[in-house]
């Protein structure tokens, strides 16, 4: 059989990168020739994780041709996907989201309402009975406390704890401590201007007919990003004029208390201050609780459109 490229979708966070070689690990002991690749670069969480087990980044790919076999993991939708999707074979899904694709030809299609791809990929290796060494453990370990921050997340099941509670036993990591430092790695934005925070996590979304993008960034402190907010905001009013959008949302979430500080931006903002009953003051809210971009944003957003 033809090579199977396996990739998460544009702006890859940990969950899409490790996911994307765990599945390509799980795609050689079916015997098939698959490799991992990604479709954006490495985050700093990502990064920390990656040197921490010593692993390899997926190839990083712009396009891939037509007719190509690909397998989708974390994510299925147009949106986050390579451009040319309706144009390559796609063989095989695993989410943890809203379904949204259609094919007009059958695939294997899985997506758990979980707390990460991992999870899903957890399951399957152990109903195939295939071995889980210590660095796909570390990978998924490393995944599932990124997308669940440490299990608090909403989004957590029972499925998600039983993993991690395995996957630390395999790995040898304690998920609180290696944890905080892999979400601690991925909050240093010293580095980055204020275009790629802008990037960083950015997913854009439809809601209804309302053009959005939502973009998420980690904190250990809201207040260290929140002296940014003017620069923040002149680069949000360039990207949505680039993009046409009608509402951008930045979420910079504490990942120690659990709350997200939202700056929205664009002539749809009224939905957030709808959505939350709160009230944007110099654009700005403190949405207490919320850090699930999935469980707690999107579908509250989609049903105030
Ligand atoms: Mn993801
Ligand atoms: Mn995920």
């Amino acid at each position: 059989m033809e090579k199977i490229l396996v990739f998460g979708h544009k702006n890859p966070d940990t969950d899409s990168i490790t996911s994307s070689i765990v599945m390509a690990n799980f795609e050689k002991k079916l015997g098939h020739d698959a490799e991992a690749c990604r479709l954006g670069n490495i985050n700093k969480e990502t990064e920390y994780v990656l040197k921490y087990l010593g692993v390899e980044a997926p190839r990083l790919i712009d396009s891939v041709e037509d007719g190509a076999n690909v397998i989708l993991v974390d994510h299925n939708s147009y949106e986050e996907s390579i451009d040319n999707l309706d144009k390559v074979n796609i063989l095989k899904v695993i989410d943890h989201h809203k379904i949204v694709l259609s094919t007009s030809y059958p695939l294997y299609f899985r997506a758990e309402p979980v707390g990460c791809t991992e999870t899903v990929l957890y399951k399957m290796y152990k109903e195939y009975g295939f071995e889980i060494d210590k660095k796909i453990a570390g990978l998924m370990l490393s995944a599932i406390i990124s997308d669940t921050l440490l299990l608090k997340s909403p989004t957590t099941t029972d499925e998600d704890k039983k993993a991690v509670e395995e996957l630390a036993k395999i790995s040898g990591l304690d998920p609180e401590t290696y944890g905080l430092d892999m979400l601690k790695a991925g909050t240093d934005l010293s580095s980055f201007s204020i275009e790629e925070i802008l990037n960083l996590d950015a997913k854009q979304v439809t809601l209804k007919d309302i053009k959005t993008v939502i973009n998420q960034v980690n904190t250990a402190s809201i207040e260290e990003v929140m002296k940014k907010k003017s620069e923040l905001e002149e680069g949000m009013e360039k990207i949505i004029k680039e993009k046409d959008l009608d509402l951008f949302m930045l979420l910079i979430t504490d990942i120690i208390n659990s709350n997200s500080q939202v700056i929205a931006l664009g002539k749809a903002a009224g939905i957030v201050e709808k959505s939350y009953g709160v009230k944007l003051e110099d654009n700005t809210a403190l949405l207490k609780g919320v850090v699930s971009r999935k469980k707690q944003v999107i579908p509250i957003l989609t049903e105030n459109a």
